[in-house]
């Protein structure tokens, strides 16, 4: 009997051997195929970094499946025939092989999803297993509901993983949540493990050459490239993650030092995102390490919360919400990223330590996008697509469902506080609380209407004045209003005015 030839297309994070799409493949009739385009590597300027981990990914993750005897069709980027999107290669090699059927798992970014929805092609699609809800799910959860919280969609991941529960069903060590010891400052002399490097092999530097070739006007160094491109490079960086950093993750989650980029944080989400790493199998990596007592339980919990809490809840909305997600700016910001964002070019040393090591690594902790770049970006009023596609750009990790929900919703409150409840913004006391950058900045952290003030301070009261109308109504929100309104009237005003001076500034594209 004539079997029908498969094409299965497999996009560049989606390298999982289990992916949903490559289940009950041919190895003898059917082709999968992987495509380097130039469309996705440049739609936003991503970090040079961030092409060559997903091209040498999906090079290494090509050659292993050919090992296992699967008929694999690769198109480098420099192949004259390349058609430079993947709509048009898969078209292509539809007609090419004579193709009668196309398989392919949801993309994880809606604009490519639907331009290959639209591309006159009948693809049967697959459901990403890879995640613990499904789209379906998460809808069905959301349904009726006039707010989401974060929360109560983890406690439902907590029961249907069963991760860290009692026999009974009530959560380990009695609460669900212990983000309030996730928040210790780090103490002096505590040193990081300092980080896994991986050398690059002959592929990954055949990759390097080309994307040093190709991408030379995007921001980041391509030289610092050290990260895992294989299923057992990103395991050994999982391992070693769980041998020395875990146990002091949840102390130190939100801890910020200079020079410090990595603290005790994993560097696995590009890999995980990618499909080289698995979550179920992280997460059970995680409980066991707790019940060994090798980890203490807020450092289980915090790490597993991010896990199937935020990285599933984020996803869930963007999938719920696009594509009018996008669009959304409560605040009606729209001031342009100012061009330090891409050079690091700043005295404040909290924006030039994150954002320099930003560009150097393609990677910044979470507490660095959400409280320095993120918080600056929310106080200065950033234009909330200019902000977005700075962080597309800019992370080794970064992919539209993840990186969009983070930075719109939970940076940006552009959702009108859809995802998080309320904004996170903070003046530069936060910064200094939680790092050690202050001691060392042109600015003074303690002042906030001198001229060499911090000036987190004064954006921070500024941003509260100027959106008293859409935020004084939020209850979270009451007690810092209420210390705004204790305020002398010529307080309130000088901080108004170098608000305005500050913003001024970065109008006439000034640096500060
Ligand atoms: P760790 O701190 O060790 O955390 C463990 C894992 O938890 C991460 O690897 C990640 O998979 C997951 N995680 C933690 N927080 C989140 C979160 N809020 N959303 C989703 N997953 C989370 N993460 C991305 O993977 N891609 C992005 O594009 C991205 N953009 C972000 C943009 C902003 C503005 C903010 C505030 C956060 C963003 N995050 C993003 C979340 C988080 O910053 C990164 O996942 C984390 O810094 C990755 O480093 P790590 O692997 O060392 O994580
Ligand atoms: Fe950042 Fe202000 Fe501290 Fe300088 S003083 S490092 S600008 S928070």
């Amino acid at each position: 009997m004539n079997k029908t030839h498969r094409l299965c297309l497999v996009l560049g994070d989606q390298l999982s051997f289990d992916l949903a799409s490559l289940k009950g493949l041919d190895a003898e009739q059917d082709t999968v195929l992987l495509v380097e385009v130039m469309e996705e590597a440049s739609h936003v300027p991503h970090h040079p970094q961030k092409i060559a981990l997903i091209f040498s990914a999906m090079r290494h993750f090509a050659e292993a499946l050919k090992q296992r005897g699967i008929r694999v069709q690769y198109v480098t980027l420099d192949d004259p025939q390349n058609s430079g999107s993947v709509p048009g290669e898969l078209r292509r090699w539809q007609s090419l092989l004579h193709a009668e059927e196309l398989h392919l798992t949801e993309c994880g970014d809606w604009r490519l999803e639907q331009s290959l929805k639209e591309c006159g092609l009948a693809i049967q699609w697959h459901t990403d297993s890879r995640f613990l809800c499904s789209r379906a799910d998460f809808s069905s959860w959301a349904e009726g509901k006039k707010q989401l919280r974060m929360e109560f969609f983890y406690r439902e991941m907590r029961r249907k993983s069963g991760l860290l529960l009692n026999g009974d069903g009530s959560p380990v060590g009695g609460t669900w949540n212990f983000d309030a010891e996730n928040r210790k400052t780090l103490p002096k002399g505590l040193r990081a493990p300092s980080p896994m490097r991986f050398s690059a092999d002959a592929v990954t530097q055949d990759v390097l050459a080309l994307v040093a070739k190709n991408f030379s006007s995007h921001y980041g160094a391509l030289d610092a490239f050290d990260y895992p491109v294989t299923h057992a490079d990103a395991q050994a960086l999982w391992d070693y993650f769980l041998d020395w950093g875990l146990a002091a993750f949840g102390d130190y989650q939100d801890a910020m030092a200079s020079d410090e980029p990595f603290l005790f944080h994993a560097r696995i989400s590009a890999a995980l995102n990618i499909g080289l790493l698995d979550l179920r199998r992280l997460c059970n990596d995680v409980e066991a390490a707790y019940w060994a007592h090798r980890i203490p339980l807020n450092a289980a919990e915090g790490f597993i919360r991010q896990l199937i809490g935020w990285r599933e809840y984020v996803r869930g909305v963007y999938w719920l919400k696009m594509p009018e997600y996008a669009s959304g700016n409560l605040f009606g910001n729209s001031r342009p990223l100012p061009e330090f964002y891409w050079t690091g070019d700043t005295q404040m040393n909290c924006m030039s330590q994150a954002i320099g090591q930003s560009l150097k690594y393609a990677y910044a902790h979470h507490i660095q996008r959400l409280m320095v770049t993120g918080n600056f970006a929310l106080l200065a009023g950033i234009a909330p697509s200019q902000i977005c596609d700075w962080y597309l750009a800019i992370y080794m990790d970064a992919f539209d469902w993840v990186e969009l929900p983070n930075t719109l919703g939970m940076v940006m409150h552009a959702d009108g506080g859809y995802l998080g409840s309320k904004p996170y913004c903070a003046s530069g006391q936060y910064i200094k609380r939680m790092s050690d950058y202050c001691r060392d900045c042109a600015y003074k952290v303690s002042e906030s209407t001198t001229y060499d003030a911090c000036p987190f301070n004064s954006l921070y009261w500024h941003f509260l004045m100027r959106h008293g109308d859409l935020l004084r109504g939020n209850q979270r929100m009451s007690m810092i209003y209420k210390n705004l309104d204790r305020m002398p009237e010529s307080r309130q005003q000088a901080l108004w005015q170098r608000g305005q001076f500050l913003l001024a500034k970065l109008d006439e594209g000034e640096s500060f």
